[in-house]
């Protein structure tokens, strides 16, 4: 990479392999028209076939199956050009009725779902292993089986049909009216001697100033919003958290974790080895901390000194040279990497030009029958863009490893779901390292750092609270004051005691953070933690062995849909999860680059 100040523009992307004509497409309306008839004939069908399997009626149901899969990956097809055209231009009201209907034939295509696991649920092992050794049917086995076995694990179906409609209005709404608090909320700033109203989302911005004053007004303005609002708040999640724990009850799971570990189809025993890895070597980041805090002139850490920057990054990345970049030490690990990464680019894959009227942030998504993919970001220019590109395209090879695999082999878990784009960030932070000196070193050794200590310890703290609240809630409704107490503990505990008791807390974390809030995922923070050591430790293993390992991890990434978690680590790196070692030296390797900070900072 050379320091250039060129002005060059990003490019765009190309839709028309996939539909012609953009948001009027005769093409996208027909296809869209089919999908619909073919959904209504297949739960027609479902209603007529006969309901208990035998070997007579064997293919029938296996065709039907076999219907509703094709159906799901026509769906994510429509649903993906539909999400392209309203990413590229917000104001395109064609595309905003193209996405609902979308969402609409989500929940027809729900439908089919529910009534496969209905009917897979109710027959024998004997008839059920009939079905399984069909010619189409066994490749697909790992999910039906995970399907009628936890169908098996929940209530009668009358009664889970009852709990699913009644939580569309009982449970998400409390999710949307959440977002609705959260979105109204504003603060007022000075900036050039003006006062404005902006968004939380906007004051999240000043967090990451170099100026601390900045970013301890940007913190305080954050928690006196949240503090208006905070009994409503606490109402909401104590709702969601009893509507949850009602329901797991009546189906005679004692833990909260069970979903979510389902979810992420692993077991509890995985869960704990890592977070006990964590715990066990965490307490080396109180090094790099100290060593950042010293430098910065900051006596006692505190929650908004997370994302200070230090070092300096005013180093240009355009987006040719970053594209190059990228191929060439993706390339020199595998060379089916370095290509891929060519074709997505001159293939115009990439939605990366800088101008009004985009969505903001980033997407990627591989897109089923044309065998392509499609990435969505603002590429700035900037070492944090060409990272972004890098972990995109690293989702996009998932996605086209997977490219031959039928539908349902190819839905992996959240858990495994950022193994190829980290392993991607990872492989071109180590190469700008390499290239790097002085305070640019600094500033990429810090990026680095920040990320452990999000994932080792603010991921662990909302691990902690979500944890502490169900075991809390099962007793009855937790109040605010004792909500922000058991967030206190949780950060304590997770930090390390690194954070200054009196003011580096962020007790109102419950209330500010929308994860605690999500509905459709509960936990949703330990899954980054594995995501990010897994990867880590996958990445580790490649770069000990080299190029030789590159099939091994493309192998690895294909089975990530048809297995589980512990079953992919055990077939492809010969670990076992649910022991200490794998993570043990994932968390070294994360902590390695803690000696070398502290010497640079000196
Ligand atoms: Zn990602």
């Amino acid at each position: 990479m050379t320091t250039t100040t060129t002005t060059d523009v990003a490019p765009r992307w190309e839709l028309d392999s996939l539909f012609r004509g953009g948001s009027t497409s005769s093409d996208y309306a027909q296809f869209v028209d089919q999908l619909v008839a073919d959904i209504d004939a297949a739960d027609q069908q479902s209603k007529t076939l006969p309901q208990d399997l035998t070997t007579d009626n064997a293919d029938e149901w296996a065709q039907w199956i076999l219907s509703v899969q094709d159906a799901a990956e026509r769906l994510d097809l429509a649903y993906l050009y539909a999400l392209s055209l309203i990413s590229q231009d917000v104001a395109d009201v064609k595309a905003t009725s193209h996405t609902q209907r979308a969402s609409e034939i989500h929940s027809r295509y729900k439908a089919l779902e529910s009534s496969l696991e209905s009917f897979a649920m109710r027959q024998s092992d004997e008839a059920w292993e009939t079905l399984m050794a069909i010619d189409g049917i066994t490749n697909i086995r790992f999910y039906l089986d995970e399907l009628r076995r936890n169908a098996r694990l929940k209530m009668d179906e009358p009664r889970e049909k009852l709990a699913l409609e009644l939580s569309v209005n009982g449970y998400h709404a409390w999710h949307l009216l959440y977002e609705k608090l959260a979105g109204d909320l504003r603060v007022s700033v000075e900036e050039d001697g003006e006062t404005k109203e902006i968004s939380l989302g906007q004051n999240s911005a000043r967090l990451s100033s170099s100026d601390r004053n900045v970013r301890r007004d940007a913190f305080e303005k954050m928690e006196g919003a949240w503090e208006t609002v905070a009994d409503l708040a606490a109402m909401t999640l104590n709702s969601q958290g009893g509507f949850r724990l009602s329901l797991y009850k009546n189906r005679g799971w004692d833990s909260a974790l069970q979903e979510p570990l389902m979810r992420s189809r692993m077991t509890q025993a995985t869960l704990d080895a890592m977070w006990n890895a964590i715990s066990k070597s965490g307490p080396e980041l109180k090094r790099y901390v100290r060593a950042k805090c010293d430098r910065l002139g900051i006596d006692k850490f505190c929650w908004y000194d997370q994302e200070a920057p230090i070092g300096a990054t005013e180093r240009k990345y355009p987006f040719e040279e970053a594209g190059d970049f990228i191929a060439e030490h993706l390339g020199s690990f595998s060379p089916e990497m370095g290509e891929f990464t060519r074709t997505a680019i001159e293939g115009k894959w990439i939605e990366a030009e800088d101008r009004p009227g985009k969505r903001a942030g980033g997407w990627c998504s591989w897109v089923p029958i044309r065998k392509q993919a499609r990435i969505f970001m603002t590429y700035s220019n900037t070492y944090d863009a060409l990272s972004t590109l890098a972990h995109e395209l690293g989702h996009a090879y998932h996605g086209f490893v997977l490219k031959d695999e039928p539908a349902f082999n190819s839905a992996y878990p959240m858990t495994l779901a950022e193994t190829a784009s980290i392993f991607n960030e990872m492989r071109v932070n180590d190469a700008a390292l390499r290239a790097a000196e002085g305070e640019e070193k600094l500033a990429l050794l810090d990026l680095k750092l920040q990320a452990t200590l999000t994932f080792f310890c603010n991921i662990r703290a909302r691990f902690l609270f979500d944890s502490s609240f169900y075991a809390e809630r099962k007793t009855g409704n937790i109040e605010r004051a004792q909500l922000s107490e058991l967030m206190k503990q949780a950060q304590q505990q997770a930090f390390f005691g690194m954070l200054d008791d009196d003011q580096g807390l962020h007790p109102l974390f419950w209330a500010s953070k929308l994860h605690f809030f999500i509905t459709e995922v509960p936990f949703y923070n330990y899954p980054y933690t594995f995501g990010y050591l897994f990867a880590k430790g996958v990445y580790a293993r490649a770069m000990e062995e080299g190029p030789s390992f590159a099939s091994n991890y493309r192998n690895l990434l294909a089975d990530t849909g048809k297995m589980t978690t512990e079953e992919v680590a055990q077939r492809h790196l010969g670990v076992d999860l649910t022991k200490p070692d794998f993570w043990e030296t994932a968390v070294k390797a994360c902590l390695s680059d803690v000696d070398e900070f502290v010497a640079l900072v000196k």
